[in-house]
Order: C-alpha cells, then sequence, then structure tokens
C-alpha cells in the first residue's frame, strides 16, 4: 500500500525516483510527490492522481542540483487526497515520507498545537514531520530526535526522512516494509525490491526501529545508539518478470501465469508430499487471510472439514480482535501474498501471543509473516503486480488442497490430478473466445450474481470480488438456498446469475435454485463440471477430484472478470481505490 523510494549517490535522482514510483504503482495510490536536496536547498514538487501528472509538474519545472531525494505514493488514510495532503511533508528543516498510520496522531497533534506547531495538512505524518522536527529543534542530534519521536508514536510507519543542512538520508520502519538497497557509492530505500532492482539487486531487510543513515560513501545502521551489522541480502527476482510480456494487462499476463507457476509450486511438493508440515496432530485448524485469501481460506476450510479435521477460515480483521478459543491444539495457517498484510500479521501475533503453531502461505519470502511466523510454504508466484489477485490466490488454493489432502488417507488418483492440473488449465484459458461471448452479454449490466452451494459458494464468494474489482460492477455471492430468503427480490428480466455446479451431492439443488432465478426472467451463465443444458451459457470443465476442481473453474471467473472490464474501459491492473499490498488496518 502506498509506496517508498529514496536514493543517495553520484547521480541527479529524478529519473531514479521516477522510475521506483512506477514499479511501485502496482501497490495503489491516490497522490504522489517528491523531494530533492542540495545543502539547504529543498524542493518538493506533489501531484495528485496518476504519477504521469506528477511527471508533467516535474518536466516543467527547474529542478536543482541534487544528488540525494525520496520519492512517494500516498494511499490516503488521513485527510482527502489532494495536493496539500499529498507527501512529502515538511516541518522546520525535516521533510519526511511515510507509509502507514500514526495512531496517536490526534494527541499528539493537540499537543504540539499546544506547543505553538501550525499544521497545514490534514495527515497524521505531518504530525510525525512535527514531532521529529520539534525533538531536532531541542536536541539537535536528528538520529536521537528520530528516535524519540518513534518511541512516542503509536501505530504502523516507514519514514524516509531529510534533514535541511545534512547531506544525508535517514529511515527507519514498523510494522510497515522497508528496505536498505546498496549499490556501488550510491543507496536506495524502497518499500520493496522490485522499486530498486533495476540499479541493484543488494539489499538489506529493515528490522522494527533500525535507524538508517545513509550517504554516497556508506551506510550505518542503529538501534538505541548503537551501531549493528546485518546481512546483506541478494534479490533473485528478475526485472524482466515486471514486464507484460506482450499482454495489454498484468492482470491477463497473470492468469496465463497460473499452469507455469502451478508447476512450479507443486512439483516439488508432489514429488515428496511428506516435505509438507505434519497437521494430522492438530485438533483445529483456523485459517486466517482478507480478501481473495480469506477465499482462498474458505476453500482450504470445506476441504479439512471433509477430511474430518476441525477447520475455520476467518477475516484477519475479525479474528485479530474476537475471543477466540484456544482450548484445543490449534494450527493457525496465514494467508497473504505479500506477507505484509497488516490484520494478517496481527492475527499471526495474536496466535504466537497464545503459543500457538502458527504456518505462513506467503509468496514474499522475506517479508514480515514469512519471518515471524513458526512454519512457511511459499507459493512460487514469482512478482504479482495486478492488484486484483489471480495466480497467488490460484497457488494459496492448491497449498490448502495439498494440506487438507495431506491429513486424509493417501490416494494416487488425487495425486494425479494434482499433476495433470497445469496441464489442464492451459486447455480452460485457451477458451477466451467463449469467456469474451460471456463478457460482451453482460458488460453493462448494474448487478450481477454468483450462487453455489459448500465448496462452489466458495468459489463464488472469489468470482464476484474479481468482478466488483476490476469492472466495478455491483456483485455479491449467495449460498444458492438462501437466495429466496431475501435476495431473490433483486432479480430481474436479464439480471446474470453465474450458477457454479461443481459438487456432485449437491447438484440437483443448485439446479433448482438456478431454475428458481431463470424463471424469475435471470440470464443464467452455468459453469460446472457435469453436462448440464438449458441456459443461456454453460462453460463446462473436466471433472477432478474436489481438491483441484476449484482450480480449473475459478480462472473462468477470472478471466470472465477481466474481459468485462476491458470492455467497460476500466483500469483493469489499477482498480481505483484499492492498494496492493494492505499494509494498514
Ligand atoms: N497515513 C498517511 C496519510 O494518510 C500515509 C498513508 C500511506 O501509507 O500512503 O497520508
Amino acid at each position: 500500500m502506498c509506496g517508498i523510494v529514496g536514493y543517495v549517490g553520484e547521480q541527479h535522482p529524478i529519473k531514479i525516483l521516477l522510475d521506483g514510483l512506477k514499479c511501485l504503482e502496482y501497490r495503489g495510490y491516490d497522490s504522489s510527490g517528491i523531494v530533492l536536496q542540495n545543502n539547504d536547498e529543498c524542493q518538493i514538487i506533489k501531484s495528485v492522481g496518476k504519477i504521469s501528472n506528477l511527471e508533467e509538474k516535474i518536466n516543467n519545472s527547474k529542478l536543482i542540483e541534487s544528488n540525494m531525494g525520496l520519492a512517494h505514493t500516498r494511499w490516503a488514510t488521513h485527510g482527502e487526497a489532494n495536493e496539500v495532503n499529498a507527501h512529502p511533508h515538511k516541518v522546520g528543516k525535516v521533510t519526511l515520507v511515510h507509509n502507514g498510520i500514526i495512531e496517536n496522531a490526534k494527541e499528539l497533534k493537540d499537543r504540539l498545537i499546544s506547543d505553538g506547531v501550525e499544521f497545514v495538512s490534514e495527515t497524521d505524518t505531518e504530525v510525525a514531520c512535527a514531532l521529529i522536527s520539534y525533538y531536532y529543534d531541542k536536541e539537535n542530534d536528528i538520529k536521537k530526535a528520530i528516535e524519540k519521536a518513534c518511541n512516542e508514536i503509536v501505530g504502523s510507519y516507514a519514514f524516509g526522512i531529510l534533514v535541511e543542512g545534512i547531506d544525508k538520508i535517514y529511515a527507519i520502519r514498523k510494522d510497515s516494509p522497508l528496505i536498505l538497497g546498496i549499490g556501488e557509492g550510491e543507496y536506495f530505500i524502497a518499500s520493496d525490491i522490485s522499486a530498486i532492482i533495476n540499479y541493484t539487486n543488494q539489499y538489506i531487510l529493515l528490522d522494527v526501529n533500525e535507524l538508517v543513515e545513509m550517504d554516497s560513501s556508506g551506510y550505518s545502521i542503529t538501534t538505541n545508539g548503537k551501531e549493528i551489522k546485518k546481512e546483506v541480502l541478494t534479490a533473485t527476482i528478475d526485472a524482466s518478470s515486471k514486464e507484460k510480456n506482450g499482454y495489454p494487462h498484468f492482470m491477463l499476463k497473470e492468469i496465463m501465469e497460473e499452469p507455469i507457476v502451478l508447476e512450479n509450486t507443486l512439483k516439488p511438493i508432489l514429488s515428496d508430499i511428506s516435505s509438507l508440515p505434519d497437521l494430522k496432530q492438530y485438533e483445529e485448524i483456523h485459517i486466517i487471510g482478507c480478501g481473495s485469501a480469506y477465499y482462498a481460506g474458505m476453500i482450504g476450510k470445506s476441504l479439512f472439514e471433509e477430511n474430518g479435521v476441525r477447520a475455520i477460515a476467518e477475516v484477519a480483521s475479525e479474528y485479530r480482535y474476537k475471543k477466540v478459543l484456544y482450548d484445543r491444539k490449534t494450527l493457525v495457517i496465514l494467508i497473504s501474498q505479500s506477507g505484509e498484510t497488516a490484520d494478517t500479521i496481527a492475527a499471526m501475533r495474536k496466535a504466537i501471543d497464545n503459543n500457538i503453531d502458527t504456518l505462513a502461505i506467503v509468496n514474499v519470502k522475506t517479508s514480515t509473516i514469512a519471518r515471524e511466523s513458526k512454519n512457511q510454504i511459499f507459493i512460487e508466484a514469482g512478482p504479482e503486480i495486478a492488484v486484483a489477485t489471480t495466480k497467488a490466490y490460484i497457488l494459496q488454493v492448491a497449498i490448502l488442497s495439498l494440506l487438507a489432502y495431506s491429513c486424509g488417507e493417501s490416494d494416487s488418483k488425487v495425486i494425479d490430478d494434482f499433476n495433470s492440473i497445469p496441464s489442464l488449465l492451459r486447455e480452460v484459458l485457451d477458451r477466451k473466445d467463449e469467456y469474451l461471448k460471456i463478457a460482451k452479454d453482460i458488460y453493462k449490466n448494474d448487478n450481477i450474481f454468483f450462487i453455489g452451494r459448500k465448496l462452489d459458494y466458495s468459489i463464488c464468494m472469489e468470482g464476484s470480488l474479481k468482478l466488483k474489482e476490476v469492472s466495478y460492477i455491483h456483485s455479491e455471492a449467495y449460498q444458492a438456498g438462501e437466495l429466496k430468503h431475501g435476495t431473490i427480490s433483486l432479480i430481474e428480466e436479464g439480471t446474470p446469475v453465474f450458477g457454479i455446479i461443481t459438487e456432485d451431492d449437491i447438484r440437483e439443488k443448485t439446479i433448482s435454485n438456478v431454475e428458481e432465478v431463470k424463471s424469475r426472467g435471470a440470464k443464467v451463465i452455468v459453469v460446472t463440471n457435469s453436462d448440464i443444458d438449458g441456459y443461456e451459457y454453460v462453460v463446462k470443465v473436466k471433472k477432478v477430484s474436489k481438491y483441484v476442481q476449484s482450480l480449473l473453474v475459478v480462472p473462468v471467473l477470472q478471466l470472465i472478470a477481466y474481459e468485462v472490464a476491458k470492455l467497460r474501459g476500466c483500469d483493469i491492473d489499477k482498480p481505483r481505490n484499492l492498494a496492493k499490498s494492505v499494509t494498514v488496518e
């Protein structure tokens, strides 16, 4: 969510900062800004909306000579997305970019106002900036000032800091990601490695309140005034994986990558199922995630239950605050693509505080969840740039399915199905014309519904979310049997309703519900693995084991969502208001 890039070195920073911001665009933002500094001179340029707006402003400005700067994309939490609230913020000599939320901003602001500080923005960030500036004025020691301010701040932050008259960049973080990049005679800070991978693959992961001080001659990291040494890591992502490779959108590219990433992730596990953690020792499993990760968790829950394992799936933002009974031997499975999802981190810490085992299913190996969870399984999705997740979701489902399978009797037929999924999925993805035809028929509708039962209902949840995320069409998913208890009143002539029907034991029941909406005028699109006819559209996929069936069905819904969004001219890879890695509560 939002992004930070900082540079100090021999070059003028502007190109590096703008390149970096563009790489971080996928994280979601609503405004952006940069600061360049040169001794006592400091130039701030900010803009609302796309980075191209900022770029235009920069092109029309006379830039100061400089070899250090910070850049920021903001995803507003405090105050609307306007130019005044955009970062960087400057108070006194201190200029700050910030990712995160200062929870005690109001209290700190009142205190600073009574000390005579004046504020121009509505942001919590300006409060943090003023606090650092306040202590800097008092102490005349910027590192002490930053540490003092951070000790008083409650909430999450990744800060990039410049101080007039000091030719150095400072950075510090807590519960929001930030790394230090190391080049030759140049140093970077960034929210993630993708922002600087074109310049260096050497980086250091910063832990809580480790304070970075850097200039073109080097860097130091201190905690509470003491210098510490940290391991320098080498990033393995290759810069080309951030390109669209000829696809018009990352979302389409990433859907098309699903077979290969499934192969890469599943192959090593399938060759030695015993390499999976032993889940049979647990009496209860809690699967926690947000958005699509939660819906992947719902599928996992159904499959665990089918195998006789007690399981719940819960939204992280609820789980973290609710009373949870840990009276059985419990495993908490955390699902997060980025591994930085704030609510999922909090849920993980709750489990750890209660001495409960945790298992993370994450994509980003260096993330907070990957590092703090007791056990980890990594999905090999590679970078996922489109905000709406597709390939990472598919891999989350695949891993949960394997874990659920590992709790039951071994069955070579199921393993064969897991092995055959990548090639079967390639066939499903090849049928784009079929999905485009459906999309053309529904893209002008204002409301679209998805109905299914049990595991099919979990598929509906993801299908509906994908559609609304990227196309902005209002969409809901319902348990098929629930419809007649209210929602059916919304069905009118021509309302599209997707019926997901893959489970044999409830096939006839769902068909009856589909009939109910059809007889009230709905345009029915059935996605199934059996021979069903009599509806406007029937998309049939191969029947496979329940463990892998959803892996053939959800991609159909992803592609239809994509085509609908494209027909509506939406900003598919960066839907409005959304952020990729949701690092705030
Ligand atoms: N809370 C800050 C603001 O609203 C920072 C938000 C962000 O992470 O972009 O300005």
